[in-house]
């Protein structure tokens, strides 16, 4: 009557101090880890109901957060359906909808992507999960349910479920200790992905047994060399391997990391002889060899092969393996080589929704009425000392790097190709490596290049299943029978994958330092002579080994650490130059000066700003003015040649913007004359207040962005002694933190001039136009795909327009007219604020958001609440002095609900501004457009309230002997219903709303 639950419930009272869970610098005990898994379980219970045998779906990044989800499904006795995010979509929508799957545990990243799920689903972000309790949930499967629905290759082209029971893992527990010796306060090392099931062994069996996990991140899983670190510093004594994973780590660490271990598990394909013979020199550390196919759970046969030969040994407790003749109905002689067929308590319940398939593979047990074995698919024989040997295939199923695969459903996937019209893919052995080579026969005269070729199949296909080799054939060759004769296919030539059909790519030399590196790792590693910047390493000859290969090598001599998928999802040399760059922040060699062209590109910010104007030519409300009162004598010969130098040395302040093709580019200007006009009030009654007024139509007089000029500059002067000068650009050139670099060079540029000297700095070589060429760049290569995936998915089906209480009906367009109030918070208030903020690991600005969402929430009572905020979008240094538009806007939505206790919402609101800065280079507006927002001309796309946090560098540079104080200049406009604009001063926060 014992579930898997009640078995990890055992452990927890046992020993609930004890550590369960490593994973990176986060180390859960016992309880603490039954309590995460607990509140996933009761969540699960509490929104969707679920019940024994129904299938949750799991699509997570390896970690803490994870397992809990893991442990949550099992807890709440429904089953998991594991999906790796490595996936392609395509094959994570099949496994969705194939399975029926209504239930989804995931993070917020992955929710954008996907499709497939039935639309009455429900999803939960694991990140964002709301309170749940965290006693055990109510108990509802038995040992019958069903545990994990885990998805193998399918021969037929779509994999295929394999239903595995509570009682089958249980079963498979007890060997654990019985045969592998492991008990409480041993510790395993997890490495394998979720989607193939010996990770059971590593993630529930070990916890059943009272053992400590040390989960590997994927990044960590993906390479071999840090794989290897992780296993000698983390006090593993435990490791299970497959024969290839083993391979890579040895290449790249020494066979010491794996002496001192008490079980080394090596198995799921196999044991290549000369890797036997490598281990033999570790002769204290028990060497499993471990042998079973998904359908009869986890491994069912082992052999300790220390001092032994090497085959797959006896079968585990209460397995029973038989070896048949082909037809399944009879027992071959000992010696005589058969089907390796299983039976026992591990058996599978069968193939979901599959029954032919179930019937065909799981026979009636031969000798015992009733029971039913599975034909394996593997040849077998029994020797004479009770060992099993393992004869390899008889079908199409093959083991590449540790994967199972059926040759089948590459096959599948390349017929649906146009321009081909027959496909074998067969395993080549190239340089002792496992390789799929596709073996295609054109319909019509030419096949489809192998880059295509391979990205057609990436649709669908895991990279492991992708062929390393694409053959062109005439026609495939026949055995006398009839069937593809596989032994007169010929060799796949070597380098190039395909040659014979690919294109080659015109050779150009690196240009940047990381290219130059990352080309002589190619050469090395892909034995091409030559490689160039428009090189495609599929084309090469490249393969997932070559790229973990690459990985380390690139985290070794170029320090940059990477994931496998990126050198995948950027096959040309030039782009994964630019996105190991992207991964972090903006490769500063790629922002190089531009050739003088008469005009140039826009950024997709300035874009949408630009057609913002023309849709409201009058509108004044991305007018950007700064008004300064000047106290003391203006030098006025000083001022006007500083502001001529400040507007050559930044090419935005004269840059203009007339279309080309419907779409506007940037013509930067000569720069031409004075740009400071001067107007000389000082003869009026009231001339402080005159220049008030006529400085308040100035900065409220829209610009043209067509003709320009778009940067203006005002002294009016009111006495000999007083002043005031006004600034004005749009927004379309430059951002707040524009004026912060722009008067700092004033403050400097007119010191010098007052006292007749020269300013001798160079011109900036690279200014916004090379930034806003690298932003469109970024897009189009794909270098900000992560990102873009993250927004996508962190803010899909967003844009509910929030209905705040007013007094006038809203109208039907949104205008600007607008104007502004001051509150100030008091210095106490604000401490104990900064001090919440502090206790909870969140900043002054994270507890504002917070309490504005919950205001909003209020005044509203609805419970998504979008708020915008800008970050500075200047991710290099080498931005950090250059005048233009580069703020960014993100769009922090958060769900605020009754029952959520403040410092739960502030963890929420932190997380998500996190999330948001991690992926702050995307432009928002571009979102915009992608999120194919409803056009609603009475709201803002997305929210329509903002909360910025006034910066520091907005103080204000003495000018040589003037003494300069901002004036607040109001243009009568917002360009929000609601700015919510803080600042910090010694005296409190102040609030400009
Ligand atoms: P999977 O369902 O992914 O565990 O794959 C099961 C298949 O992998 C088996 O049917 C064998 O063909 C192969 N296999 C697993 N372990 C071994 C082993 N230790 N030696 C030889 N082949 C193995």
């Amino acid at each position: 009557t014992e579930t898997v639950a009640d078995i990890l419930e055992r452990q927890v009272l046992e020993h609930p101090d004890s550590i369960a869970l490593v994973f990176e610098s986060v180390e859960l005990t016992y309880r603490e880890l039954n309590e995460a898994a607990n509140r996933v379980a009761n969540q699960l219970h509490r929104q969707c109901r679920v019940q024994p045998d129904q299938v949750v779906g799991i699509l997570m990044d390896r970690s803490e957060r994870m397992m809990a989800g893991l442990l949550g499904i099992i807890k709440s006795g429904a089953a998991y359906l594991p999906l790796d995010p490595a996936f392609p979509a395509a094959r994570i929508s099949y496994m969705l909808e194939d399975s029926g799957c209504r239930v989804l545990l995931t993070e917020r990243v992955y929710r954008g992507g996907l499709t497939g799920i039935s639309p009455d689903a429900v999803i939960i972000e694991l990140d964002c999960l709301p309170d749940a309790p965290v006693t055990d949930p109510p108990r509802s499967s038995g040992p019958e349910s069903l545990l994990y629905l885990i998805y193998t290759s399918g021969s037929t082209g779509l994999p295929k479920g394999v239903m595995l029971e509570q009682r089958n893992v249980i079963s498979f527990n007890r060997n654990m200790a019985q045969v592998y010796g492991l008990e409480p306060g041993d510790t395993i090392l997890a490495l394998t992905t979720i989607t193939f099931d010996i990770s059971v062994l590593e993630l529930i069996c070990s916890l059943m047994s009272g053992m400590k996990v040390v989960l590997a991140s994927d990044a960590i899983a993906n390479n071999p060399g840090r794989a290897a670190e992780l296993l000698g510093t983390s006090g593993v004594n435990v490791v299970q391997i497959t024969p290839s994973r083993l391979k890579l780590m040895l290449e790249e660490a020494d066979l010491s990391i794996l002496s001192g271990l008490k079980a080394l598990l090596i198995g799921g394909e196999p044991l290549p002889p000369h890797l036997f013979e490598r281990l033999k020199a570790i002769p204290d550390v028990p060497l499993f060899n471990v042998y079973g196919p998904t359908e009869a759970t986890i491994w069912s046969t082992t052999k300790k092969l220390n001092d032994a030969d090497l085959t797959i040994g006896v079968p585990l407790v209460d397995e029973d393996v038989l070896i048949l003749t082909p037809d399944g109905s009879k027992i071959v002689p000992i010696g005589v080589w058969g089907e390796l067929c299983i039976g026992g308590q591990g058996l599978a319940r069968g193939y979901w929704n599959r029954l032919e398939l179930t019937l065909d593979r799981f026979i009636p047990h031969p000798v015992r009425p009733g029971e039913r074995i599975y034909r394996t698919g593997d040849f077998g024989r029994f020797l004479p000392d009770g060992d099993i040997q393992c004869g390899g295939r008889m079908d199409n199923q093959v083991k590449v790097r540790g994967y199972r695969i059926e040759t089948g459903e590459i096959e599948q996937n390349l017929l649906k190709i146009s321009g081909v019209r027959e496909a074998v893919a067969h395993i080549v052995e190239i340089d002792g490596l496992n390789e799929i080579a596709a073996y295609l026969v054109p319909d019509g005269d030419k096949l489809p290049l192998p880059s295509e070729l391979r990205q057609r199949l990436a649709e669908y296909l895991p990279d492991y299943m992708l062929p390393s080799y694409y053959v062109a054939l005439d026609s495939v060759p026949l055995t006398p029978n009839g069937k593809t004769d596989r032994k007169a296919l010929p060799l796949p030539t070597g380098k190039a994958a395909g040659s014979a059909t690919s294109g080659v790519a015109a050779y150009l030399p690196p240009r940047t330092e990381i290219e130059a590196g990352l080309a002589a790792i190619w050469q090395r590693i892909l034995g091409v002579e030559r490689v160039g910047v428009n090189d495609n390493f599929f084309e090469l000859g490249g393969h997932s080994i070559k790229a973990i290969r690459i990985a380390s090598a690139i985290a070794k001599e170029l320090r940059q650490e990477i994931q496998l998928s990126l050198i995948f999802q950027n096959p040309v040399l030039s782009s994964l130059a630019a996105a190991l760059s992207g991964t972090t922040a903006v490769d500063q060699t790629l922002l190089s000066p531009l050739l003088p062209q008469q005009w140039y590109e826009t950024s997709p910010g300035q874009r949408r700003l630009w057609i913002l104007q023309r849709m409201a030519p009058g509108s004044a409300a991305y007018n950007m003015p700064l008004a300064l009162k000047l106290m003391g004598h203006v030098d006025l010969a000083a001022l006007t040649k500083s502001i001529s130098s400040l507007v050559e040395r930044h090419e935005p302040l004269r840059t203009i913007f007339p279309e080309q093709d419907g779409l506007p580019v940037q013509v930067i200007l000569p720069t031409d004359g004075e740009y400071l006009t001067l107007v000389d009030l000082s003869g009026h009654t009231d001339p402080w207040e005159q220049t008030i007024q006529a400085s308040r139509r100035a900065a409220a007089t829209p610009f043209d962005l067509y003709g320009g000029p778009l940067f203006r500059a005002i002294l009016y002067r009111t006495s000999q002694d007083e002043s005031l000068l006004l600034l004005l650009m749009h927004h379309i050139n430059g951002d707040a933190w524009t004026w912060g670099i722009l008067l700092r060079e004033l403050a400097e540029l007119y010191h010098l001039n007052a006292a007749g000297r020269t300013a001798h700095s160079s011109l900036p070589l690279v200014q916004y136009k090379e930034w806003a060429h690298y932003q469109n760049n970024a897009m189009a290569s794909g270098i900000w795909e992560t990102m873009r995936q993250y927004w996508h998915g962190a803010l899909a089906g967003a844009n509910t327009p929030l209905n705040l209480p007013t007094d006038l009906t809203r109208p039907a367009v949104r205008r600007d007219g607008g104007d502004s109030l001051q509150l100030t918070l008091p210095a106490q208030i604000v401490v104990q604020l900064e001090e919440m903020g502090r206790r909870h690991g969140a900043t002054l600005f994270m507890v504002l958001l917070a309490l504005l969402k919950t205001l909003l929430y209020r005044m509203s009572g609805q419970e998504e609440i979008t708020v915008g905020i800008p970050v500075a979008g200047r991710p290099v240094q080498q931005l950090e002095d250059m005048a233009g538009f580069f703020v960014n806007t993100l769009a922090l939505r958060s769900r605020v609900t009754a029952e959520l206790q403040f410092v739960q919402l502030l963890a929420q609101v932190r997380q998500t501004a996190l999330d948001g800065y991690e992926h702050q280079l995307y432009p928002f507006d571009s979102l915009v457009s992608e999120l194919a927002i409803p056009r609603d001309t009475g709201n803002a796309p997305l929210f329509d309230v903002m909360a910025v946090m006034q910066e520091d560098w907005e103080r204000i540079p003495a000018f040589s002997n003037l003494a300069v104080s901002p004036v607040t200049m109001v243009t009568g406009t917002s360009r929000f219903d609601l700015v919510f604009n803080f600042s910090r001063e010694d005296e409190g926060l102040t609030l400009e709303l």
